[in-house]
């Protein structure tokens, strides 16, 4: 069965002002469209990993034929990615987190706006693309990293609570080569319920074998 584009939870101009219409659109029909076709064309080599979810494959690169692996990392990777992105986000979000993952933030980061300056910072200085997260480690405690590409937490054993997508098309028709003010506006559509569920599940320590977070 090969992977899906799952439909974008909100209306495509469900996010503005903070994400403009025409990048909602192209973001999710073109670019995340892109890496599910890209990533079933690499599949069609190897019947045998039909069933695997995306998160699955790029869990153990090296599991993947050397042949389609850079393909599986980088479509799969955005897949996975992006596939998280859409659900993290939400019309009227923002506002400061509430629960168990403003408790994490707390202790780790000493208070939310730490936070937010230590994960804007990170997002800003990552060079090209890439992605910027707060991630779970083993042990439960949590750090932002950056990853390049379409890289994912996943291939390094690294759990993604949240992640923000600086590439270009995430934000260039509207903040053109402002990456810092997008960064700083993102977190008015963040949803921390979404984001509260998904420290759930890396705290319970499922992820190994939870069947899919992306939709097949
Ligand atoms: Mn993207």
């Amino acid at each position: 069965m090969a992977h899906e584009l799952p439909p974008l939870p909100y209306a495509y101009d469900a996010l503005e002002s903070t994400i403009d219409k025409q990048t909602m659109t192209l973001h999710h029909d073109m670019h995340h469209g892109a890496y599910v076709k890209n990533l079933n064309a690499a599949l069609e080599k190897h019947p045998n990993l039909a069933d695997k979810s995306a998160e699955d494959l790029i869990r153990d690169l090296n599991a993947v034929p050397e042949d389609i692996r850079a393909a599986v990392r980088n479509n799969g990777g955005g897949h996975v990615n992006h596939t998280m992105f859409w659900k993290i986000m939400k019309p009227k979000g923002g506002g400061d987190p509430a629960g168990p993952i403003a408790d994490v933030i707390k202790k780790t980061f000493g208070s939310f706006n730490d936070f937010k300056t230590k994960f804007n910072d990170a997002g800003a200085k990552q060079f090209g693309s890439g992605w910027v997260w707060l991630a779970g480690k083993s042990g439960g405690e949590v750090q932002i990293i950056t990853t390049p590409n379409q890289d994912s937490p996943i291939s390094q054993g690294l759990y993604p609570i949240m992640g923000n997508d600086v590439w270009e098309h995430a934000y260039y028709l509207k903040y053109n080569n402002r990456r810092p003010e997008y960064l700083a506006a993102w977190w008015n559509v963040v949803n921390w319920d979404e984001i509260n569920h998904r420290f759930e599940t890396f705290k319970s320590g499922k992820t190994a074998h939870e069947p899919a977070l992306a939709h097949r």
